[in-house]
């Protein structure tokens, strides 16, 4: 199939009147012959979401037809690529369906029993098996693996709180086999606590990074490593909060200070110079498709939206080390009736979705 794109092709490098897509890639002149298909508007690459993940539900693994109906939500909202972040299921058929989003797995959720939400992770009973467990996730996933770093430690009564789950000494062997295999480790963290010994083991990647004090954050920064802000997740800190507050003062207290200032934070390690992943941490309860939503949260939160589209495209899509729609390059674009650039709410109304080149959805299909 050939689409002809006119209006803007915007890319990492900047803006071209028009381009084809022949053959699944990207190209910058024509055959001879009209095409197929005429596509005129502003064109991005696909977006990506990394941390999302499919193949996971609210109790836990998901039947295959879930996570092909999440696939396809996504999908649908222009997010090409995904990096998972943690699931239970065997989503490797999805590489076989030329029609779903690109995927980067990051192997199973590593935690501790009564440490994370039940039926996520592959929960380690010995603290010391980390090590192992982290390079078998690394082997088999695409080059990442995911650690639950901090959870509410039940098991201190009135004063239980988010607190690490794992020592230094293991955490810092821990990524260093993850590092051995070939594979990044990202890491959820919420609370101050869990962030230095993170740092101190070399970790690649933070998810959340509520409780970072400005010491972490520039030290975050000096070192290239990105944080996912979860903002829809982090706006639901006020309900965790009140659902725990009887019976955990304290963790309600954490939660909620950390609610009180996410909008500082978000602000805080853009300015910094920390580069921020657009993640919407669908697939527990957070509905699939919501990336759109997430970034018009970033705006509001108060990062312009000039940088929240190259965060969300070419930024993203550089440190996951995918194309940006240069010539030759996979043709995962997203056609829109205006530049996101000066209306971020845009990004939730697609013209027209392409897929290894293929014209999937948006409003160019259904008229
Ligand atoms: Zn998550």
């Amino acid at each position: 199939m050939i689409l002809h794109l006119t209006g803007a092709v915007l890319t990492a490098v900047g803006s071209r009147p028009e381009a084809w897509v022949d053959d699944g890639r990207m190209a910058w002149s024509g055959p001879a012959g009209p095409p197929d298909v005429e596509l005129d508007g502003v064109v991005l690459p696909g977006l990506v979401d990394v941390h999302c993940h499919v193949g996971l539900g609210e109790r836990g693994e998901v039947a295959r037809e879930t996570a092909e109906a999440q696939a396809l939500a996504d999908r649908d909202t222009g997010v090409l690529l995904i990096r998972d972040a943690g699931v239970p299921s065997d989503t490797r058929w999805i590489d076989d369906r030329p029609d779903l989003p690109r995927i980067i797995r990051a192997g199973r959720h590593l935690a501790r029993p009564r440490r994370y939400l039940p039926g996520f992770a592959e929960e380690l009973d010995d603290v010391a098996a980390l090590p192992e467990a982290m390079a078998r996730n690394a082997r088999a996933g695409d080059g990442w693996v995911k650690l639950v770093a901090d959870w509410i430690d039940r098991s201190e009564g009135a004063d239980s709180r988010v607190r690490p789950l794992w020592p230094a000494d293991v955490l810092a062997d821990g990524v260093a086999a993850a590092h051995a295999a070939g594979a990044r480790v990202t890491a959820h963290a919420f609370s101050h606590e869990a962030i230095d010994p993170l740092l101190e083991a070399g970790i690649d990647c933070i998810e959340h990074g509520t409780g970072m004090d400005a010491d972490q954050i520039a030290e975050a920064a000096r070192r290239g490593i990105p944080v996912t802000p979860t903002m829809i997740q982090v706006d639901n800190f006020a309900e965790f909060a009140a659902a725990g507050g009887r019976r955990y003062p304290r963790y309600a207290e954490q939660m909620l200070a950390m609610w009180e200032r996410r909008d500082v934070q978000l602000r805080a390690f853009h300015e910094a110079g920390i580069q921020l992943l657009p993640g919407s941490d669908a697939g527990g309860t957070i509905p699939h498709g919501s990336l759109p939503d997430e970034l018009a949260r970033w705006v509001t939160g108060g990062i312009p939206a000039t940088d929240v589209v190259a965060l969300a495209t070419w930024r993203a899509r550089e440190y996951l080390g995918a194309g940006t729609l240069g010539e030759g390059e996979p043709a995962d674009l997203v056609v829109y009736d205006e530049d996101p650039r000066g209306d971020i709410t845009v990004l939730s109304r697609p013209r027209a979705v392409v897929l290894r080149g293929a014209l999937h959805s948006g409003r160019a299909l259904t008229g």
